[in-house]
């Protein structure tokens, strides 16, 4: 094997990272059997125009095993609704797709926020006859590893409180010196930055030592060089290959629980490489402890080296990288115009993983460059309704005048009345700020609610709640703290 990692000439954004086809399902026999039920006919055509989006994206291979299958059943309060031949098709969909289909429904003018999936066993009877495990793309089938996303550096990674173990631990990694913990086993919900800490450590390496032979490769490629190897009897190949270099990243190993052949062979490729002090780093989206169809010396031994938690993204981290996504998407759309406060707006409002903060401001900047319009706070509130309101408790503008008072220790009536004093305005002003950033609210709307102020008021108050924001830490506290009580 080359000294080097996978280069192969194929632009990697061509192609999902990882993907590859099932072991007992056909795709193109099950597309061909017909077994969905026609959609309506604007559903069908956005699906269509999606569809040739997301090709684009992830390339010819992953589009035909994966998404070509999928039958579309319509858009239903922010969801998405596939049906999928089997469950674990879909989840499989889910994990790796759900961003990049969410993006293009987008881009197609429909708005989601989430994918449902709904089993049709008719559509999973794979024809019969039909070759079942080597469907597994030919330039594919050629390399050890899966190629590298040119945008998964540490450069490109925001680091906050709830990642900071996790990048601390990649940067050593990266830095190879003695080996000081292995495995290392990255863990956490989906879209948290797994993928992306463990391609950048094979980047650095690659850039500092390009004598080094890195394989990063999802669990699920690595099942299929194994079967490959069994079936083309070539398993004496498969261990001399894997065992032969210096890291080993293997990506979402959830995947090999209750895989059991594949699980044995990972183990012992596994124990030969840490014998020989070869670092080994793992990713799954649970702990060790917590992956109950592991087996048991499996598990154990993934807990020798250091497990690391990545913790959902908090307000700080979530706008952070927000700035950092946009300031990359300005570069690429410079005639668009970002207003201040749409990204902390953003940041309060959408709380689940980074995929989805990504694709919101994919969607946003893809709106500004179409229709020439300006990212504010309210064309951000139309175009991602769906996803605001997936994040919307249905807080009241009462419920947090309410509990604005009773942090400050003031009345309800005080907020409402047209006293002026600091104690009585200033808590006036951040729940007037909560309001626009909890509630669909206009700001007339919220200047009526509070008491018939004019939305010129409204509008005042959220600018200077939002420079106090910026330079008084106790205000900060505040807010976020409401903030969490009132959504709960
Ligand atoms: P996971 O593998 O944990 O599901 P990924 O690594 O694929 O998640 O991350 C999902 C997306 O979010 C990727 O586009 C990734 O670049 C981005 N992302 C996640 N965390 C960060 C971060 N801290 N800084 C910048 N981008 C991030
Ligand atoms: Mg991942």
């Amino acid at each position: 094997m080359a000294a080097e990692l996978m280069a192969d000439g194929i632009p990697p954004r061509q192609r999902a990272r990882g993907a590859g086809r099932l072991t007992q399902f056909d795709p193109a026999a099950a597309a061909a059997s017909g077994a969905s039920p026609a959609p309506a006919t604007d559903a069908a055509a956005l699906w269509d125009s999606a569809r040739a989006r997301i090709e684009r994206r992830v390339g010819a291979d992953s589009f035909a095993a994966w998404i070509a299958p999928l039958c579309f059943l319509g858009i239903e309060s922010g969801i998405a609704r596939f049906g999928v031949p089997t469950g674990f098709f879909g989840s499989w969909v889910e994990r790796h797709y759900a961003g990049v289909i969410l993006t293009a429904l987008a881009e197609a003018g429909a708005g989601a926020h989430g994918l449902a999936f709904d089993i049709r066993p008719a559509a999973a009877a794979p024809a019969a006859g039909a070759p079942a495990v080597d469907a597994e793309p030919a330039e594919e089938a050629a390399l050890p590893g899966s190629p590298l996303d040119p945008k998964l550096t540490f450069e490109n990674f925001v680091v906050g409180k709830p990642n900071e173990m996790a990048f601390h631990a990649a940067r050593r990694v990266a830095e190879q010196g003695e080996v000081s913990f292995n495995p290392l086993f990255l863990h956490g919900g989906v879209g948290l930055g797994k993928t992306h800490l463990m391609q950048a450590i094979a980047w650095a390496i690659r850039q500092r030592d390009p004598a080094k032979k890195v394989i990063y490769l999802s669990a699920e490629k690595f099942m299929y060089r194994f079967i490959h190897a069994l079936r083309s009897r070539d398993t004496l190949g498969f261990k001399q290959m894997f065992r032969s270099v210096d890291v080993l990243m293997v990506d979402d190993v959830q995947f090999i629980a209750g895989k059991d052949s594949t699980q044995d062979e990972f183990f012992h490729t596994f124990n030969a490489l840490v014998e020989q002090r070869r670092q080994v780093v793992i990713s799954g989206d649970r702990s060790p402890s917590d992956m109950d169809r592991l087996e048991e010396r499996i598990r154990s031994r993934l807990q020798w080296g250091l497990v690391v938690d990545i913790h959902p993204a908090d307000y700080e981290l979530r706008l952070s990288i927000l700035e950092a996504k946009a300031e990359q998407q300005l570069a690429t759309h410079p005639r668009a115009q970002l207003a201040p406060g749409v990204l902390e707006f953003l940041a309060h409002r959408i709380a689940s993983n980074v995929r989805v903060l990504e694709g919101a401001l994919t969607r946003l900047f893809a709106n500004a460059d179409l229709l020439g319009r300006r990212i504010d706070l309210d064309m951000a509130q139309e175009i991602l309704a769906d996803l605001l309101r997936a994040s919307d408790r249905k807080v009241t503008l009462d419920e947090i005048i309410r509990k604005v008072a009773a942090h400050y220790n003031v009345r309800v009536g005080d907020i409402l009345s047209q006293r002026r004093a600091r104690a009585v305005a200033r808590p006036r002003q951040i729940a007037m700020y909560l309001a626009k950033q909890l509630t669909a609210r206009s700001l007339p709307d919220i200047g009526r609610h509070f008491g018939g102020r004019d939305h010129t008021t409204v509008l005042y108050a959220l600018k200077r709640v939002e420079e106090l924001r910026k330079t008084d830490s106790a205000i900060a506290e505040d807010l976020e703290l409401l903030r969490r009580m009132l959504e709960g």
